[in-house]
Parts: structure tokens; C-alpha cells; sequence
């Protein structure tokens, strides 16, 4: 694909930066060389010693072992993040799976698979019936407020309810909103359904369990993350002529009449046709103070953000639990246990050689709330309900234990949310990331359309061709019926 076109030698490509090798940055890269391969010079820009951003992993020393900072997984219908891990041959370091396995200390484990052989959004009735933890008034509730989100059309005014209130105007209870709603607003968008919009939710349940058999299968790496996206990502980017530079912080942005410059902090100045910046909201107004076109860009620092908290965990025993539970009730959410075998280590044990330790990650969103607490009373907590409630747990040891949050690791959709687009007033200058107008909460599927929308944006400046580059959700006929 990265072929020079005759008469396009590598001195007339136009050269892009894209500041920042966080997902959004090396989609970017990836999309522009896949599409434009012949008329792009394309370098990536990342400030830290390892590409990847947020999706990457950390070395915990005690046990030596690479482990992720927090357990990621993905949607059948993020169908632009999974067209992309096939296009750069990722796809092998994922497993899928559809059936969810639930975990409530009443009803113990219940797993859940959508019945396949129904048509979308009818496959989907499992959800709802196999949940024993909901009582039957509360499934009759819930059933109701699906039918009406599925028909929901939402206008200037309503996009700027938050979910909770249109939630209780249409009739769900405080434990229903708990035990359901809750679970998967605090899973998918970050938070709670007091502090997201009824849009976002709304998209939720639509995009992901209703339009379609496979979009809420659940896409689970097999290896550490740092070594899908910051080793064998890079490794496919340098092959298809893409530069990643690591220990690149960008300092400044300067623009020229044509193109404009970086300023980095190792004092270099470097010149580029295009550059779209990949950075988060809270970093982006730091590098575009000094351009008074972007100066609109100063309100991305207030966007709120929503904690999260993984739980790394070494047992001296196996717990008695699948590769996930979705635990309810609990300041437990998921529990996952990595499928490769790795990050699980035989123990130092003098007495016996043999004992292993067995690693699992307990996954805690909007964990702000538990912040006063602290990191040891969380701990303790979660142990609590390990040991107590899980199956297994009662004859445990821990072995090792350590707790990673990420306090800003991902906006909110907030109702009142104003996100800016990949294209800003100055033609040579684009955004990507995650916390842009993708329609999307901050997922990778976000972040690979924010990718693929400054693509769009610099091919519109150079008047190339336009691309098919988006991949939109397939929907069943049932669901092209009832659905808005
Ligand atoms: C704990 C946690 C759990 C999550 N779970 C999921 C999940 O299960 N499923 C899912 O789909 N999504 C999940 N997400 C969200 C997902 O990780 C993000 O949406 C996605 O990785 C965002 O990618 P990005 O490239 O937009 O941003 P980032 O990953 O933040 O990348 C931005 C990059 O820019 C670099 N940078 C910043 N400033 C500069 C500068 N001045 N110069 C150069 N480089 C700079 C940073 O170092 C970083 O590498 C989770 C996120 C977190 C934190």
C-alpha cells in the first residue's frame, strides 16, 4: 500500500505528525498509510517510553510479571475497533466470547448467552429472564423502559436529560436502577446513570445488546496489552513505512501560513503539512494556548473524568470462576482472569517448590466514590468479598496484591458534554482522541473513529479522493423495524 505513485517521490508527500501514540494516534497513522500510503511521510510523536497510552500494561516487580494497568475489553459493535485490529493482523491476540457470566451473593454464578437463533433485539431476552437477582416486578420495569428507550427520539431538550432522570419518568425504581441499570452504565460509559446523558445510555443498550446477534459478544485480549498495541502495533506501523518516535513530549504548536510547527521538549522545531494532535482533553490545551484559533480548546480541561481501579490480585489458589464475572451488589464489578498463563507465577515457597500464585483483576469504574476510603480499606473490601462470596474464595490466600487507578481515565458523557470535532478553523491542524465528537463513550472503538475522522479531515484540505473508511453497525431486520 505505501508505495510512491510515479511522480510522487518521497520529498512531495505531504508530511504529517500526529502528536501523541495512544490508540487514536497510531489509528491515525495506520489509516492515513492504508489510504494514502503514496501521498503521505507520516511520524508519530509520543511523549513516553512506550506507545499505547492508555491501553498498556505496567511491570510488577514481586511477582515479575507484565500485567495490564486495568483490564480492557471490547464489543461485538465496535465494529471500527475490531475492522482495525484484523487490518493490522491483530486479531489473533483476542478471544470472544457471548455469554456473560453474572454473579450475585443471592443467586450465585448465572451465566447468560443471548439465544443466537432469535432475531435482534429478541435474542437479547436472556438478559432479562435469566437474571434471578431481579425480581419479576423489576424485570417488567425494566422490559418497559427498554421498549421505550428503543423508540426514544431524542431532541435538543432531552439530550440534556441525564439518564437517572428519565430513568425515574419512566417509572424505574432505585433498586432496579442498582441492580440494572447501574451495572452496565458504571461498565460502559464510566459512571453511574446520575451523572450520564440518556443519549449515551441509550446508545448503549441500542448499538450494544439490541441491533444486532453479535454486538454485545465480548472481545477479550490474550495478551498483555502493551505487547498487542505497543509492540506488535508499532511493529506492523514501522512495516507500512510509519515512524514512531517514544520520549517525544510535544511542548508547543505554532502556525505558519502553510502547515505549521512543533516544538518539542528536547528544544527541536519540526515542520509538517498536517499535524493532528492525539491527545487527551486534559493535555490538549497545554500544546494549542499559543494559537488564538484553537483557544476554544481551553474548556477540554474542565470535561470531567471518571475514575477507574484495577485490582491486581495473587491467590494461592485458583478461584472457581470462568475468564469473567459481572459482579452485582458488590464494590466488586468484574473479576477477570487473564487467559494467558504468565502473569500467574509459582511462589517462592521454601517448603514447597510447586505453589503457584493465581492472578486475578477485580475491575472497579467510577471509583472516585470510594477515593476518601483509600487504597487499603478497598483492598480489604474487595478481599472481604472474594473470600466471603465468591466461589472459592473461603479457601484462599493472597499472595501478593496491588492497586492501580487511573483518576482520569475517562470523561463522562455528561449531558451537557460540547465535544469539538476532528476538524478545527485552521486546515492543516486536526483532533483525534478518544473525547471527541465521535458519538461514542471513551472506548477504543471511540478512539478509532476519532482516528479515522482527522483522516477525513486532511484528505477534505488536499481535496484527495474520499474513502469508505467507516465501518457502520449492522443491523438485523427486526431490530431496522423497531429501533429509531
Ligand atoms: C482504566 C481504564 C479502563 C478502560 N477500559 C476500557 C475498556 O474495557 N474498553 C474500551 O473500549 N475502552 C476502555 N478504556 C478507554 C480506552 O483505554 C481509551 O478510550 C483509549 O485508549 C483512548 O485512546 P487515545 O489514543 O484517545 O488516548 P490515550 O490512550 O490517552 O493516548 C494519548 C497519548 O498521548 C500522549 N501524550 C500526551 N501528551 C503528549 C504530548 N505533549 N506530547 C506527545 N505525546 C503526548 C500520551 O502519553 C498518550 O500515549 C479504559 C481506559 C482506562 C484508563
Amino acid at each position: 500500500m505505501n508505495q510512491t505513485a510515479p511522480g510522487n517521490s518521497v520529498s512531495h508527500r505531504r508530511k504529517i505528525l500526529i502528536v501523541g501514540g495512544g490508540l487514536a494516534g497510531l489509528a491515525t497513522a495506520k489509516v492515513l498509510s492504508q489510504y494514502y500510503g503514496s501521498q503521505v511521510q507520516v511520524t508519530v510523536l509520543e511523549a513516553r517510553r512506550f506507545a499505547g497510552g492508555r491501553v498498556g500494561s505496567f511491570h510488577d516487580s514481586s511477582m515479575n510479571v507484565t500485567v495490564d494497568y486495568c483490564q480492557h475489553v471490547a464489543l461485538g459493535c465496535c465494529v471500527n475497533f475490531l475492522a482495525f485490529i484484523r487490518q493490522c493482523g491483530l486479531e489473533n491476540d483476542w478471544l470472544t466470547t457471548s455469554q456473560l457470566n453474572f454473579f450475585h451473593s443471592k443467586s450465585g454464578v448465572i451465566p447468560v448467552r443471548p439465544w443466537k437463533w432469535l432475531p435482534a433485539p429478541l435474542h437479547q431476552l436472556p438478559l432479562l429472564w435469566q437474571l434471578p437477582f431481579l425480581k419479576s416486578t423489576q424485570r417488567y420495569e425494566v422490559q418497559k423502559a427498554l421498549l421505550s428507550l428503543a423508540r426514544l427520539k431524542l431532541d435538543t431538550h432531552s439530550r440534556r436529560w441525564t439518564a437517572a432522570e428519565w430513568l425515574a419518568s419512566h417509572g424505574q425504581s432505585g433498586e432496579t436502577i442498582r441492580n440494572f441499570w447501574n451495572v452496565f452504565s458504571c461498565s460502559a460509559l464510566g459512571d453511574e446513570v446520575r451523572q450520564v446523558s440518556i443519549e449515551a445510555l441509550r446508545q448503549l443498550f441500542v448499538q450494544g445488546f439490541a441491533a444486532h446477534r453479535d454486538a454485545a459478544d465480548l472481545w477479550i485480549p490474550r495478551r498483555p496489552l502493551s505487547e498487542i498495541f505497543g509492540v506488535n502495533l508499532v511493529r506492523h506501523l514501522s512495516s507500512v513505512g510509519v515512524e514512531v518516535r517514544m520520549g517525544e513530549s510535544i511542548l508547543d504548536l505554532r502556525a505558519r501560513d502553510s502547515g505549521c510547527q512543533v516544538m518539542t521538549k528536547n528544544g527541536e522545531l519540526l515542520a509538517a503539512d498536517h499535524v493532528v494532535c492525539a491527545v487527551p482533553w486534559h493535555a490538549v490545551s497545554r500544546i494549542t494556548a499559543g494559537v488564538p484559533e484553537l483557544s476554544y480548546l481551553k474548556d477540554a480541561a474542565s470535561i470531567p473524568s471518571s475514575a477507574i481501579t484495577g485490582v491486581h490480585l495473587w491467590f494461592d489458589k485458583p478461584l472457581q470462576i470462568n475468564e469473567h464475572l459481572v459482579s452485582v451488589g458488590t464494590v466488586i464489578q468484574w473479576i477477570f482472569k487473564p487467559s494467558h498463563d504468565e502473569v500467574s507465577r509459582f511462589v517462592d515457597d521454601p517448603i514447597d517448590a510447586s505453589k503457584s500464585a493465581h492472578y486475578y483483576q477485580v475491575v472497579i469504574s467510577g471509583s472516585q466514590a470510594n477515593e476518601s476510603a483509600g487504597n487499603e480499606a478497598l483492598l480489604d473490601q474487595v478481599i472481604k468479598e472474594i473470600q466471603h462470596l465468591i466461589p472459592g474464595g473461603k479457601e484462599t490466600r493472597l499472595v501478593h496484591a496491588r492497586v492501580v487507578t487511573d483518576p482520569r481515565a475517562v470523561f463522562v458523557c455528561h449531558p451537557i458534554l460540547e465535544r469539538p470535532v476532528a476538524r478545527t478553523p485552521l486546515p492543516f491542524f486536526h483532533l483525534a482522541g478518544d473525547w471527541i465528537d465521535t458519538g461514542w463513550p471513551a472506548t477504543m472503538e471511540g478512539a478509532i473513529i476519532s482516528a479515522k475522522q482527522a483522516v477525513a479531515s486532511i484528505s477534505e484540505t488536499e481535496g484527495w479522493s474520499a474513502h469508505d473508511i467507516f465501518v457502520s453497525q449492522p443491523k438485523s431486520w427486526l431490530a431496522k423495524l423497531v429501533l429509531r
